[in-house]
C-alpha cells in the first residue's frame, strides 16, 4: 500500500486526489488529509502559489515520514497584475470570507469591460517524498470575470468566474463539469504522472 499525506483539512481535495492517484498509481493507493496524519498548521510564508504548496508539502513529509502532496490555489486577474494571486483568501481583509472577497473584486473592476476582463483560476501542486525528492506541477483555468454573481455551486470566485468557451458561471457548472477542465485537476493530472514514473515513494 502507497500511503500519500495531503496537507488540508479538505474531504473534497482528498476525494478528488485519490480519484485521480488511484488509476495512475494502482489501486493499492491510500491519501490520508492533514487531519488523519496529525499534522499541524505551517505559516504560508511564500510569495508564489508553488512556494506555498512546496512549504506544506515538506512539513508534511517531515512530520510523517510518507510522501507529501499539497496545493495552493487562487485567482488572477490580468488587469490587477495577476492578484488576488496568492491573496486570494484573504482579499477583502478576512481570511476564508467567499462573499466579501468577491464582492471586492467585482466593486474594483466595476468600470473594466468585458475585453478585459481576462483572468485565471491558478492552483500548484507539489509533491515530496520522504527521502527528500521534490515535484511541482502547476494548472491553469482560463476565463473572465463577470459582471455580477451567478450560481450557487462550488466555492470562492466560482460565482463571478467564467471560464473560456462556457457561458455559464464556475458556479453555474456542475461539479463533475467544473472538476473535469479546474486548474486544480490539470495540476494534480500532471503531479500524478510524475508520481507514476517515480520508484519507490
Ligand atoms: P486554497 O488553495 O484552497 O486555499 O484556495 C485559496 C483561495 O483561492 C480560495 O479561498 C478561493 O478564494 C480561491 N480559489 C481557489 N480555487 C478556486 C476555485 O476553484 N473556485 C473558486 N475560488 C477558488
Amino acid at each position: 500500500m502507497t500511503t500519500f499525506v495531503l496537507a488540508t483539512h479538505n474531504e473534497g481535495k482528498k476525494r478528488e486526489l485519490l480519484a485521480i492517484l488511484g488509476p495512475a498509481l494502482g489501486a493499492r493507493t491510500q491519501v490520508l488529509t492533514a487531519g488523519e496524519a496529525g499534522l499541524a498548521d505551517v505559516a504560508e510564508t511564500g510569495v508564489t502559489f508553488t512556494e506555498n504548496a512546496l512549504i506544506k508539502a515538506r512539513a508534511a513529509a517531515a512530520a510523517t515520514g510518507h510522501t507529501a502532496i499539497a496545493d495552493d490555489s487562487g485567482i488572477s486577474v490580468d488587469v490587477l497584475g495577476g492578484a488576488p494571486g496568492i491573496f486570494s483568501a484573504r482579499w477583502s481583509g478576512t481570511h476564508g470570507d467567499d462573499q466579501a472577497n468577491l464582492e471586492l473584486l467585482l466593486a474594483q473592476l466595476s468600470d473594466i469591460s468585458a475585453e478585459h476582463r481576462s483572468a485565471q483560476f491558478r492552483c500548484a501542486a507539489a509533491a515530496v517524498t520522504a527521502d527528500g525528492r521534490e515535484f511541482t506541477t502547476e494548472g491553469i483555468m482560463p476565463g473572465r470575470l463577470a459582471t455580477a454573481p451567478a450560481g450557487e455551486n462550488g466555492f470562492g470566485y466560482d460565482p463571478i468566474f467564467v471560464p473560456d468557451g462556457s457561458t455559464l458561471s464556475a458556479a453555474q457548472m456542475s461539479p463533475e463539469e467544473k472538476n473535469s477542465r479546474s486548474h486544480r485537476r490539470a495540476a494534480f493530472d500532471a503531479l500524478a504522472e510524475i508520481l507514476a514514473a517515480e520508484p519507490n515513494l
